[in-house]
């Protein structure tokens, strides 16, 4: 057995000079201290010696063990010393080649005209407030006046998630919120931007797209006001030679109704291909706010008045920067984003 232990030794000993690598270094470990490894082996084997032997023949087999664990270890670092001097000689940086080029971001066209307009906004003295995208059906159509019969239910194809649930078709829903809230206090002056689905898909619409909607309530507000803050707005927003009109129109939370135009920001007014030969660009529909929309969300409507409007914010951007097709704002292409 002793002589065996030596053959062993010697064995390794060999095994270990050739080694050159950690994954080579490691077969030599398996192949003599694995599991099933030829010194494991005479190790497991010791309990068949005659009694008298087993304690020198013990220690000399883990005497052996030590010593061959030891030599790994010792050749392992000395493989990795060697690896790391190798990689430090031949491994060079060109510190002369271009590095890699980093695509500097900048923020989307639609969402810098987003911030205009609430930096116009805030600068009127109106507060920035959110609400929910997935609403209540009673918040998007029965507190603004549209019961469930409403013809106008039908001009906003909605996504329903259940017979009471929808996506949001237009921010308006804030007014109600925001009213119900703060009632009975005043005054009530905030805009709430953000996003609204309905079921349209063509080079004017997306199912998803932006909206800015504006509220004030107080008492003696008039349509004076209205016109006085939607006109300071388009002045800011076009350009300070920009003209504003009203138009009748009609929506059910406010009476009267207006659509508002600008004067055409391609042709000043005097008749271009944008404008239709028309001089006049839409860019939002306005009025006063129905006193059935005031009462339901806790005013008093003898003694309260307010303006409401609400614009699309990729209409704006579109019209500003001369875009033609909505869908580009959402391609997410970088020659189109680059230019903004
Ligand atoms: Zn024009």
């Amino acid at each position: 057995m002793e002589e065996r232990l030596r053959e062993l030794e010697a064995e390794a000993r060999a095994a270990l000079a050739g080694v050159e690598n950690l994954e080579a270094l490691e077969q030599v470990r398996v192949r003599f201290l694995g599991k099933k490894g030829l010194l494991t082996q005479v190790l497991r084997s010791i309990n068949t010696l005659p009694a008298r032997e087993r304690p020198r023949v013990g220690r000399l087999a883990n005497e052996l063990r030590v010593r061959l664990e030891e030599e790994l270890a010792d050749r392992a670092a000395a493989i990795k010393a060697q690896d790391l001097e190798r990689r430090l000689r031949e491994e060079r940086i060109d510190v002369t080649l271009p590095g890699a080029t980093l695509l500097v971001g900048r923020r989307h066209p639609l969402m810098r005209v987003l911030e205009e307009i609430e930096d116009i906004f805030i600068g009127l003295g109106f507060h920035v407030v959110e609400g929910p995208e997935v609403e209540l059906d009673y918040y998007n159509f029965e507190a603004l006046n549209i019961p469930p019969d409403h013809p106008a239910r039908d001009m906003q194809d909605s996504f329903y998630v259940s017979d009471r649930v929808l996506l949001r078709t237009h921010t308006s829903p804030v007014q109600v919120r925001t009213m119900e809230r703060m009632a009975p206090r005043l005054p009530v002056k905030i805009i709430a931007p953000g996003k609204v689905y309905r079921r349209d898909d063509d080079a004017t619409h997306s199912p998803m797209f932006h909206q800015v909607e504006g509220l004030a309530v107080d008492r003696r507000i008039t349509m004076a006001d209205l016109r006085g803050v939607l006109q300071v707005f388009a002045e800011q927003m076009f350009g300070p030679d920009t003209k504003t009109r009203f138009r009748p129109s009609y929506f059910p939370f406010t009476e009267p109704s207006a659509e508002v135009d600008v004067s055409c920001v391609m042709c000043g007014g005097r008749g271009c291909r944008t404008c239709s030969h028309t001089g006049w660009l839409e860019i939002l529909g306005c009025g006063m706010v129905h006193p059935r929309v005031l009462e339901m969300s806790g005013y008093n409507s003898g003694e309260v008045t307010g303006f409401a409007f609400g614009m699309g914010v990729e209409r704006v951007t579109m019209l500003k920067y001369g875009i033609d097709d909505l869908r580009l704002l959402f391609d997410n292409d970088m020659r189109f984003l680059r230019q903004f």
